[in-house]
């Protein structure tokens, strides 16, 4: 008989020669454990998706009561289902006003994938702007505005009229123009190694944006519900996108993704032509009833308080001759390194030293840390002594 891992790469698709072939049994807050019951601390959330850590009682509970009611009933936006209405009802009342209308879709790369479209649709305009090094997701449209060549080039032709400035960098706001339907960009890049912009870039994007009838498309599929100390990123920076794309950590460990936008703007979707964006499963009953439970544990166990605290303790703990920088915001921190014989060697040591770590799609040098916002203090001294010990 085959073994799981004989199977799983015998009829799973791969998506790389060398997987991390963990094999997990269950999980439960901070922690994951095998098979033969070794105990592996999840300080990459599930690649910032965990953010209430895993199987959270309150989001459990609330798909199982969900799955004694009913589970799919028919298309997005048809339906009066009871989980989507208060979940987007809970979302509006903690938004800024302007972001009053919520389209649920499954997956990051769908929240994208709507945006792209209503801005165009909006606008009249076909012109988007993106980032150098900026990921928003795998599809075709996600991927046309994926700021790394080496994943686009085998796929192309993408989408037409696609634009790149550099983060950051305020001189190439001036890119932005009249004929320019969207900017999309990352509150903090993720996948570019964490880079946290300078408070007034992102402000004066704000600004040329508005100036232009460019509509600005913020994603914090990555940066949201909590993980960096306020619940949306953009709160640091006091600015307000007109488009907001949520996933990952939104569905509490369920495949939940959003986009929000002023009721006005999304209204366009409704006619001319009608159906402008369809989904079979967004908005999922479960999925929904899991994101509520998912935004309830984060605002009644108040897990946004302590996030600082925790930052400046990894901040101060991870300090080692062979760490150049920690950077980030919140619990999404990255360990600058030299190399990226050492982010693998070191991340390889880590989870066999009971510690998952991982690295970036587009900075191979840095490991990733975005644990559970609940992570404790203790858990965090212990990992970072693990993460020396490994150095
Ligand atoms: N946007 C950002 C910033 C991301 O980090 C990701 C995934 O890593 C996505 C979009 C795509 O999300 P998904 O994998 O759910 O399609």
């Amino acid at each position: 008989m085959l073994s799981l891992r004989q199977l799983f790469l015998l009829n799973n698709a791969q998506t790389s020669s060398t997987p991390r072939l963990l094999e997990i049994e269950r999980a439960e807050g901070i922690y994951m454990y095998g098979p033969d019951g070794k105990e592996y601390v999840d300080l990459v959330s599930g690649f910032a998706v965990s953010n209430v850590g895993h199987r959270h009682p309150k989001v459990v509970q609330a798909i199982k009561d969900q799955v004694d009611k009913y589970m799919h009933l028919a298309v997005y936006g048809e339906y009066i289902q009871t989980p989507q209405v208060k979940l987007a009802e809970k979302l509006v009342s903690v938004l800024p006003s302007s972001l009053n209308s919520v389209y649920f879709v499954n997956s990051g790369a769908e929240a994208t994938e709507g945006a792209l479209k209503l801005a165009k649709r909006f606008t009249g305009r076909s012109k988007i702007l993106s980032c150098h090094n900026a990921y928003h997701g795998s599809t075709h449209g996600a991927l046309s505005v994926m700021g790394n060549e080496y994943y686009k080039a085998a796929y192309r032709p993408l989408l037409p009229g696609i634009g790149f400035m550099h983060f950051n960098n305020v001189k190439e706001l001036d890119l932005i123009d009249t004929d320019t339907a969207a900017v999309i960009i990352e509150s903090i890049q993720g996948e570019a190694g964490v880079i946290v912009p300078d408070h007034d870039y992102l402000q004066k994007l704000r600004i040329k944006c508005t100036e232009t009838g460019t509509l600005l498309i913020m994603d914090e599929i990555q940066t949201g519900f909590g993980r960096t100390g306020k619940l949306f990123a953009f709160e640091h920076f006091g600015i307000i996108p007109d488009i907001l794309l949520l996933a990952k950590g939104i569905g509490g460990g369920m495949p939940l993704g959003a986009f929000v936008a002023g009721r006005d703007i999304m209204d366009s979707l409704k006619d001319n032509p009608i159906l402008g964006h369809i989904t079979t499963f967004g908005g999922h009953p479960v999925t929904c009833a899991a994101g509520l439970a998912t935004l309830e544990a984060i605002l009644d166990e108040n897990m946004m308080d302590d996030v600082a605290e925790k930052e400046a303790l990894f901040r101060k703990l991870l300090q080692h001759y062979k760490i150049r920088e920690v950077r980030g915001k919140g619990l999404m921190l990255c360990i600058q390194l030299d190399s990226f014989a050492q982010v693998e060697a070191t991340s390889k040591a880590c989870v066999e030293n009971g510690v998952i770590i991982d690295w970036f799609l587009h900075c191979e040098t840095a490991l990733r840390i975005a644990p559970p916002l609940t992570i404790t203090f203790e858990e965090i001294e212990k990992c970072c002594e693990i993460i020396k010990k490994v150095l």
